[in-house]
């Protein structure tokens, strides 16, 4: 089985005509864009290469915070807590959003005076953030033994359960109306006199007057037929979770070696905490000089390699006409394999240090591809070059406690409201204008 199980949202067997808007992308953050145009009662066209939430947004970490997060989300981010609070009810459906809190120890005095500047931005907007001593993390967890500084723990931080939330969203933006089109990539775009008109899928065309590209990892090859340029590359990320586990702790904790979540199944996700796998591509030479600064911090925890994959990329990219298979026919789930070293090595980690997770027996292991941009925060926006054509993509690992409030905001610029935030911190431009592109004080 590819990833953690999804129940699969059954598709429309029709291919609707003409639309207000197609989405290209059926990840959570597609899914809340369709979710949001259509309870304000657009029509709406949400296409999925493969299965709703089979790639990104099944495979995550389950993790939904306000902490140590990049100042320039954290307005969007608190919109996005308070639609998950209301989401269950939204969706009639439970999501698995609890409030249990989210731990980040800090194993040395650096990492302390990291979580201290985290603390004093919660406060700043008005998010109450505890810094703990290591006294007090042993008093809290008597059983984690672990040399420590101390800790951030945010109460009102919490989880979600992701092979659940996706099809939610999506299932209920079907209950309001739009179609949802499963097993039907979006080869390319229709465009009169240079404005967008219409998609070309597998299955047909489909007349619109705008597209919202959310399409994760792809996204910078859908839009380089354009000219767009989404400077966007792929981190590999490898998580594991257990059989249902009694007695662990009902906040998800992060650490260097091992981060761990509850599940709503009573099992753990647990991943190591920041070492992830790099594959050298084409375009890893094209963006190196953009990715400079996330280079210089996250070095040690990046693990770079030559692999297959510098091929697959070549063959991704390549450009064919659109009555052709495209190379989103040719992958419908992307599923890279887990490095064992790095999840039964957290396990082990965490087994060491919690003997609660002695027992922990594992009942699956998977891979999952991180789309970062070379700022680590996404890009939302409408594509200049292109007008009617909107891009929400690139969440560089930390877009599935956003994405509902990334739906709200991409539905917004769709639409022409006022936007729920100040879209400028996402703008594409900023990748070309000359701003300097400058990481969150997490990766300082
Ligand atoms: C291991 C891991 C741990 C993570 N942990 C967390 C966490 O704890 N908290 C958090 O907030 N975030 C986390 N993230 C990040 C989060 O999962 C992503 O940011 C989020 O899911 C992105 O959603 P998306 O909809 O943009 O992308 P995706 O879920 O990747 O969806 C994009 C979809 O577009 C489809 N698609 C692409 N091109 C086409 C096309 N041409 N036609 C049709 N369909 C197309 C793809 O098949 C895919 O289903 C983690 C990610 C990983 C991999």
């Amino acid at each position: 089985m590819p990833g953690p199980y999804v129940a699969p949202v059954v598709g429309d067997e029709t291919l609707p005509k003409h639309v207000d808007v197609v989405v290209v992308g059926g990840g959570i953050v597609g899914a809340s864009t369709a979710l949001e145009l259509a309870e304000r009662g657009h029509s709406v066209a949400l296409c999925e290469k493969g299965g709703i939430a089979c790639e990104q947004s099944s495979r995550n970490w389950g993790w939904v915070r306000l902490s140590r997060r990049d100042i320039r989300e954290m307005p969007l981010m608190l919109e996005a807590r308070k639609i998950w609070s209301g989401l269950a009810e939204r969706t009639g459906r439970d999501v698995g959003y609890r409030r249990t809190g989210i731990v980040f120890t800090a194993d040395s005095e650096n990492a302390h005076a990291q979580n201290t500047r985290y603390r004093d931005q919660l406060q700043d907007f008005q998010v109450s953030s505890d810094l703990l001593s290591a006294k007090d993390v042993k008093e809290k967890f008597p059983d984690l033994d672990l040399p420590l500084h101390g800790a951030l723990l945010t109460a009102d931080d919490g989880r979600a359960e992701p092979q659940l939330a996706g099809t939610a969203i999506a299932t209920a933006a079907r209950d309001r109306g739009a179609n949802i089109l499963v097993q039907c990539a979006v080869r390319g775009l229709e465009l009169v006199g240079g404005r967008v008109s219409g998609v070309v899928t597998e299955r047909g065309t489909i007349a619109c007057n705008a597209v919202v590209l959310a399409g994760g990892v792809w996204s910078n090859f859908f839009a380089r037929r354009y000219g767009i340029d989404i400077p966007q590359l792929n981190v590999t990320a490898s998580v594991l979770r257990t059989d249902p586990l009694e007695g662990g702790p009902e906040e998800a904790i992060w650490c260097k070696d091992f981060a761990l979540r509850k599940r709503l199944d009573g099992g753990y996700t647990i991943a190591n905490g920041h070492e992830n796998f790099v594959d050298i591509v084409p375009r890893s030479f094209k963006y190196v000089f953009r990715y400079l600064p996330a280079l210089r911090s996250d070095w040690a925890s990046l693990n770079f390699r030559a692999s297959g994959q510098f091929f697959k990329d070549v063959f991704d990219a390549k450009l064919r006409p659109l009555d052709e298979a495209s190379a989103f026919e040719y992958t419908r789930v992307l599923d890279p394999v887990p490095s064992k070293r790095l999840t039964d090595g957290a396990l082990a980690a965490l087994a060491k240090r919690w003997p609660v997770f002695r027992q922990a027996t594992i009942a699956q292991r998977w891979g999952g591809c991180i789309d970062v941009t070379p700022d680590a925060i996404p890009v939302i926006d409408q594509a200049s070059k292109v007008p009617g054509f909107f891009v929400a993509t690139g969440f560089s690992g930390h877009g599935f406690g956003i994405a509902p409030a990334a739906g709200r905001l991409m539905a917004d610029l769709v639409t022409g409201k006022a936007p729920v935030v100040d879209p400028a911190p996402f703008r594409l431009s900023r990748f070309s204008d000359g701003t300097k592109i400058v990481l969150s004080p997490e990766h300082a």
